[in-house]
């Protein structure tokens, strides 16, 4: 028998690619063929051993990364069929891979199918080749119409792409373009986040250079608005900051996060939130290989949460959900009005018009979506 907040949840980081994007600054490195059994083996005796401390019985698992489509497909299938072993038989799973377009092969297709994987999110990005140059994608346009219909034809109906807006050089006109081409390719969900300068990255460093020039921030607020517009429009409602699904498509291992559940985090520099302690671990492959092998935690980093802590964490991640924070279950978990614990950032935030604030809770405004960091930063 499990509570709402026992470890449903499975997040399985991956950290390789088949090239480096200049913007990324998720843990990943180029595929070294001899480090990926390896690196299975780890994931695998990570996730024993954390059966052998807690009942585990997932009912969602994201195999993510990196790019978990580029490991061989014999290695793919032995960490698919591996952790699926812990998936509740009784729950309906829902078991995302993330991929690349152009690395879903027919034989891909067949392993992730015959794993039980039912959703697969895509990084898309953009449908516009110049677009895809600046970011350092390699696949060409048309190869992601190509990889949703390989994932339909091998019974995997949910596809979720991931497109980004305000790239260097992108105009209101191609950012609707590329809107539109992920609309008629009718995928159930998508995701449109604002390109970011992450720090030590190489397009940060291009940037920083006068290489590249960031888009008008007024422009990047237009197209935002635009995905606003059109997405929900097409029948995908907003219901995150920078998500959009079809009725009961949301992703529900993501809303797990943003309702700040726990979770179980395996792999390098992967993250978990488990018996109230937030971990990561260590963000270098070869460590966490060694660690794993010797019997060692691979954690990086660890802290346990206050119970206020969680509770003001919680209102953060729930504020980024249209739904926003609800009351009622937010005094069931943390025994405090939110209205209270957060009267005079809602009072503040509210009268600008950023806040909504009724009797079901606080969720952002259309207008406090633009302004979204800003606004729950203030909850912290
Ligand atoms: S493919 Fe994805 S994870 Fe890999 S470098 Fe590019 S953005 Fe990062």
């Amino acid at each position: 028998m499990t509570t709402p907040d026992s470890c449903r949840a499975l997040y399985v980081h991956v950290p390789f690619c088949r090239t480096l994007c200049g913007y990324c600054d998720f843990y990943s490195e180029v595929l070294r063929a001899e480090a990926v059994g390896p690196l299975v083996d780890a994931l695998l005796c990570e996730l024993d051993g954390c059966a052998a401390r807690r009942t585990l019985a997932f009912d969602t698992i994201y195999v993510g990364g990196g790019t978990p489509t580029v490991l061989p497909p014999g290695e793919l299938g032995r960490l698919l069929g591996g952790v699926r072993v812990y998936a509740d038989a009784d729950a309906a799973l829902e078991f995302t891979v993330e991929a690349n377009p152009a690395t879903v092969t027919d034989e891909v297709a067949g392993v992730l199918a015959g794993a039980g994987v039912n959703r697969v999110s895509l990084g898309t990005q953009s449908f516009e080749p110049v677009e895809l140059s600046v970011l350092e994608r390699r696949h060409r346009p048309e190869q992601v119409g190509e990889t949703v219909a390989t994932c339909r034809r091998f019974g995997m109906r949910r596809v979720s792409l991931d497109l980004i807006f305000g790239i260097p050089g992108q105009t209101l006109a191609s950012w609707r373009r590329s809107l539109e081409a992920a609309l008629a390719l009718q995928a159930e969900h998508i995701s449109a986040y604002g390109l970011t300068y992450e720090p030590d990255t190489p397009l940060r460093r291009r940037r920083d250079a006068r290489l590249v020039s960031p888009v008008d921030p007024d422009l990047e607020a237009d197209m935002y608005e635009l995905a606003l517009d059109v997405l929900p429009a097409a029948g995908l409602a907003h219901y995150e900051i920078s998500n959009f699904a079809c009725p009961g498509a949301e992703c529900r291992h993501n809303l797990r996060y943003w309702h700040n559940e726990s979770y179980v985090g395996l792999g390098p520099a992967a993250a978990g939130f488990v018996d109230e302690v937030r971990y990561k671990n260590v963000a270098d492959t070869t460590a966490y290989v060694e660690a794993i092998a010797a019997g060692r935690s691979a954690w990086g980093e660890h802290e346990q949460l206050p119970p206020e802590r969680r509770a003001r964490e919680t209102a953060m991640l729930e504020l980024r959900l249209a739904r926003g924070i609800e009351r009622r279950r937010f005094v069931e978990r943390y025994d405090v009005d939110p209205l209270q614990l957060f009267a005079e950032a809602v009072e503040r935030h509210g009268a600008a018009g950023l806040l909504c604030v009724d009797a079901v809770g606080i969720r952002l405004t259309r207008a406090g979506f633009l302004v979204a960091d800003t606004v729950i930063a203030d909850f912290l």
